[in-house]
């Protein structure tokens, strides 16, 4: 079997709260569902249902999940936030996807590197036990993983539509994506504008040599380059903002009850979401915040902890690689680099909501938690990118311009460069 990769400093306990069950829809392998159907469920669920499964059309055809309910989650969760399966028939038993969860395992030539979801408070607070020391337990679960879904090392990484680079030149820009993002002395949202630029750069170098991939780059050149300009805030446009307001409509829909007067009232809610207009309303929001109160709030001035966490986040995704690729709806490395870079903006802009529900302006740690919870399943979810919107959006993101400008617009004036979070963010 490959080898685990973890980060060393990557730990994780569940925490039981119930968060995932209650978010997120449980698909089922074959085996899964063969097994949960042989077992007569229904009368023993504490929250009634009618069904134990939903079947939904996609892309890759028809994919069945647990039944859903949109308040109390998924049919198995118990007022306890405990597993109905877990209790009654063990840990193995359970669905293959409950399993994983927060776990990803993404195949590299260099053995196999343990991702987690950020959609889970336990990650994001970097709490419970060290990954390396569940060693036995990981293997188990990539073991059953394996024997479900094809897990094979690809053989090369696929950096620009079907342009493909080998290993050895990922290994080259992973690099230089790693320097830029330790860069201590520097704010974070330049950090990332490093990286946003060196990957464009590669692009450009790779377009022209039409085959061959050489890195000629000099990293120090750009962050040179980066540095003499003048970093100007420009407020974007109104079609560039709703690349980053429209994944409020997509949270709000998600966390709306299913009724026949929401299905017809939400599209219009999202629409005027999407155009920065109207009230947001989120989980662990206090009251309901004007989306025009965001445009009038001073900049921010994050603490060292905000900015540690923010910066640990991007970092983690970068060690792990589970930013584009099989990890990532397939998406080829420079515009898995887009969407990661797009989380900056969009937690930045939850971040300040949650902080104005709560009564303050300047967003503190925990407001920081709360919106890289959302931002992270907002910005790994398929079905946002699925629609017409996501679409438009991901086509303006090819653009890195539209790019830099949200996150000098979200990020400058926000930090004042902090040692790297590394040290600085070891969980509380
Ligand atoms: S969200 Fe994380 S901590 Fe909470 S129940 Fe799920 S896995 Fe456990």
């Amino acid at each position: 079997m490959p080898e685990l990769q973890y980060p060393d400093d990557a730990r994780f306990t569940c925490v039981q709260c119930g968060a995932c069950c209650r978010d997120l829809r449980i698909p089922l392998t074959a085996a899964d569902y063969e097994r949960h159907s042989a077992v007569t469920w229904l009368e023993n669920l504490t929250h009634k249902s009618k069904k134990l499964f939903d079947k939904r059309r996609e892309r890759q055809g028809e994919v069945c999940y647990f039944a859903h309910h949109p308040v109390h989650g998924c049919v198995f969760l118990q007022p306890d936030n405990l597993c109905l399966v877990h209790s009654a028939k063990g840990y193995d038993y359970k669905a293959l996807a409950c399993k994983l969860f927060p776990f990803k395992f993404i195949p590299s030539p260099d053995g196999i590197r343990v991702a987690r979801k950020f959609h889970c408070p336990a990650v994001i607070a970097n709490e419970g036990e060290p990954l390396n020391k569940q060693h036995k337990q990981l293997s188990k679960l990539f073991g059953d993983y394996c024997q479900s879904i094809q897990c094979e090392v690809p053989s090369a990484v696929m950096f620009y539509h079907d342009y493909a680079i080998p290993w050895p030149a990922f290994a080259q820009i992973e690099a230089t994506l790693f320097t830029a993002i330790e860069i201590g002395d520097l704010p974070l949202y330049k950090r990332l504008l490093l990286c946003l630029r060196f990957i464009h750069a590669c692009k450009i170098e790779a377009l022209g040599q039409q085959g061959t991939f050489g890195i000629e780059l000099d990293p120090q050149k750009i962050l040179c380059e980066l540095l003499q300009e003048n970093m100007q805030k420009r407020r974007p446009a109104l079609g560039e903002r709703v690349v980053v307001t429209q994944f409020l409509g997509y949270l709000v829909a998600h966390y709306s009850r299913r009724s026949v007067w929401h299905s017809l009232y939400l599209p219009l809610r999202k629409l005027s979401l999407a155009l920065g207009i109207g009230h947001v309303q989120l989980p662990g929001f206090t009251h309901p915040v004007a989306l025009s109160q965001l445009h009038n709030c001073p900049p921010w001035q994050p603490t060292a902890e905000c900015e540690a966490l923010l910066h640990y986040y991007f970092r983690q995704k970068l060690l792990t690689r589970d930013y584009f690729g099989p990890a990532c709806f397939k998406l080829p490395l420079v515009a898995g680099l887009n969407l990661l870079v797009l989380a900056y903006p969009l937690t930045v802009m939850l971040a300040r909501l949650y902080a104005l529900s709560r009564g303050h302006v300047t967003p503190l740690l925990q407001d920081v938690k709360d919106a890289m919870y959302l931002s992270d399943f907002a910005c790994y979810a398929s079905d946002i990118w699925s629609g017409t919107a996501g679409r438009l959006s991901a086509f303006m993101l090819s653009s890195p311009a539209l790019l830099e400008k949200l996150v000098v617009w979200y990020g400058s004036g926000t930090s004042t460069g902090t040692p790297t979070g590394e040290k600085q963010y070891a969980g509380k």
